[in-house]
């Protein structure tokens, strides 16, 4: 059985205690490796190391070129074992070997973009009326604290990890513990790559002990974190002890609204990319269709006749287009959201079942499922179930769509089907979410920023914004003048 390791200063360690956690195939529960729980202090230890680490000035001191060098280095070993990396995505998250292909690949080009970025001559300079001259420049803020969870393991660590290490932090770094497997070869890869040791770190174990641990530290200058809203709330309690820097991206419950003039096939198609993909364990997930009246009862029968056709299986089967739940308790968390909708009064139009045939019962999966008939306040319109679960409304006009749309706690991600264009864009200005589209539905890329509004965060990933997360701005003046100000009297 495969023991996994922690990585800190360059060195592959253990930890003292005795309890382990499995990890699991969700696909067939198989245990893949056995996986240490660190102690707070240890977790406080590798914290020390990055701190002495960042001190030391051996990565926040040296070039953006330098710092380049290695994170391009990163990529490329990343590169090599692309088909490595996507088979031990699958094999611990249970997406499909071709969702998993695109994460890898998309991680690797994160890799790039902020090698390449980082290298781009930075800062200002202002004459300032005092006869001074004014730069501000950008710096590391030091140890990043970075925390995310298991949908998209890899793809979710190299958002965080490639802008910290091209701003000169040093990092403390947490998988979840269902998913740390593509995360410890990621660590294989960067110990390969002969990054300085103690500049990144990882740790591995409970959420509650070692997410706490990092976000309360006085040691850590920002926590990074993604995962749920409640777990954001505490994250963010934690961080007020040294009121260190936050970035949070948090939950969803996104809108994807459908026109009647919109293109009726591409938006069935998009309508199903955006809940069905990845079993709808996505955090823009488009999980609640909000479509127009007219077109309601033909949109929900070809949505329904294609969710039909969706092959359900073990991600790493040639074939399959939707792969497994991570895990057992986000399976018991969909089923009882679809139990909840029904006592709600909500109508289970397709799906709504664990699959349990054909080998399935092996693992965790789960029926694509839709209901119809809901209303705003049931909790499967209002709360985040992060399964392949979707809710349809309908809507009579622009005010109303609106209206629905905006109307939860969540402003992640959101869309709009219409092929009027100047309707299109005066909608999706009124939805309030960070990141949306017209005629489209997740896709995107590492150049443009990527957070939510309202309760689904605090902050940017990706793109130039996402690398300012982990850096702090300083001004300096420049007398050019140096005299005596004589504010005072002799
Ligand atoms: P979660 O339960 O909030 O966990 C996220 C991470 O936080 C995990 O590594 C978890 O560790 C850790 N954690 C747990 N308790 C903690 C604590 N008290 N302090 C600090 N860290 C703690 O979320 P999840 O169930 O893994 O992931 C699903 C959620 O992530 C969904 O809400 C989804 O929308 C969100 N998400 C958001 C984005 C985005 O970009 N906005 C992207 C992806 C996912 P353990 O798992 O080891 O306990
Ligand atoms: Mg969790």
């Amino acid at each position: 059985m495969i023991e996994l390791k922690m990585y800190s200063n360059g060195e592959w360690i253990g930890s003292e205690n005795k309890d382990k956690s499995k990890v699991i195939n969700p696909a067939t529960k198989e245990v893949l490796a056995i996986a240490p729980q660190a102690t707070k202090k240890e977790t406080e230890d590798i914290i020390t190391i990055a701190k002495q680490t960042f001190e030391s000035g051996v990565w926040s001191e040296i070039s953006p070129q330098d710092r380049a060098r290695y994170l391009f280095n990163i990529a490329d070993r990343m590169a090599e074992k692309q088909e490595e990396l996507a088979v031990i995505e699958s094999s611990n998250n249970g997406k499909t070997k071709l969702e998993a292909e695109y994460d890898v690949a998309d991680a690797i080009s994160c890799f790039r973009y902020y090698a390449g970025l980082i290298m781009k001559a930075d800062g200002e300079s202002y004459d300032s009326p005092d006869l001074m001259q004014g730069l501000i420049v950008k710096e590391p803020v030091g140890v990043a604290g970075l925390i995310v969870p298991w949908n998209f393991p890899l793809l979710m660590a190299s958002w965080k990890i490639a802008p910290a290490l091209a701003a000169g932090n040093t990092i403390v770094f947490k998988p979840s513990e269902t998913t740390p497997m593509s995360l410890v070869k990621l660590f294989e890869i960067i110990h390969k790559s002969g990054l300085p040791k103690g500049v990144a770190n990882l740790v591995l174990g409970k959420g509650s002990i070692i997410g706490q641990a990092i976000s309360e530290s006085h040691d850590v200058d920002i926590v990074s974190f993604t995962g749920s809203t409640s777990v954001g709330q505490q994250v963010m309690k934690a961080a007020s002890s040294n009121l260190k820097k936050i970035s949070l991206e948090l939950g969803g419950k996104s809108p994807n609204i459908i026109f009647s003039d919109a293109d009726f096939e591409t938006a069935v198609d998009y309508a199903l990319f955006g809940i069905y993909y990845g079993a709808g364990q996505v955090c823009s997930a488009g999980s609640r269709l909000i479509v127009h009246e007219d077109i309601y009862e033909e949109f929900v029968s070809s949505f329904i006749d294609r969710a039909k056709n969706i092959k359900v299986g073990p991600g790493l089967q040639e074939g399959v287009e939707m792969g497994a739940i991570t895990s057992e308790s986000q399976l018991n968390r969909i089923l009882d959201y679809i139990e909840k909708g029904k006592k709600e009064g909500a109508t289970l139009a397709y799906g709504g079942n664990q699959l349990k045939e054909n080998g399935l019962e092996k693992g965790y999966f789960v029926e694509p499922t839709v209901f119809t008939n809901v209303s705003s306040h049931m909790s499967i319109v209002q709360e985040e179930i992060f399964g392949p679960v979707v809710a349809i409304q309908s809507f009579k006009n622009e005010a109303e769509a609106i209206k629905l749309a905006n109307e939860t706690d969540y402003g992640l991600a959101g869309a709009v089907f219409s092929q009027d264009g100047a309707k299109a864009m005066r909608v999706i200005k009124k939805v309030k979410s960070g990141i949306t589209w017209i005629n489209s539905y997740h896709t995107t890329h590492e150049g443009t920023p990527w957070g939510g509004y309202k309760q689904s965060g605090i902050g940017r990933s990706l793109g130039t914004y996402g690398l300012e997360e982990y850096q702090e701005v300083k001004q300096i003046n420049v007398n050019l003048a140096v005299e005596p100000i004589n504010w005072f009297s002799n």
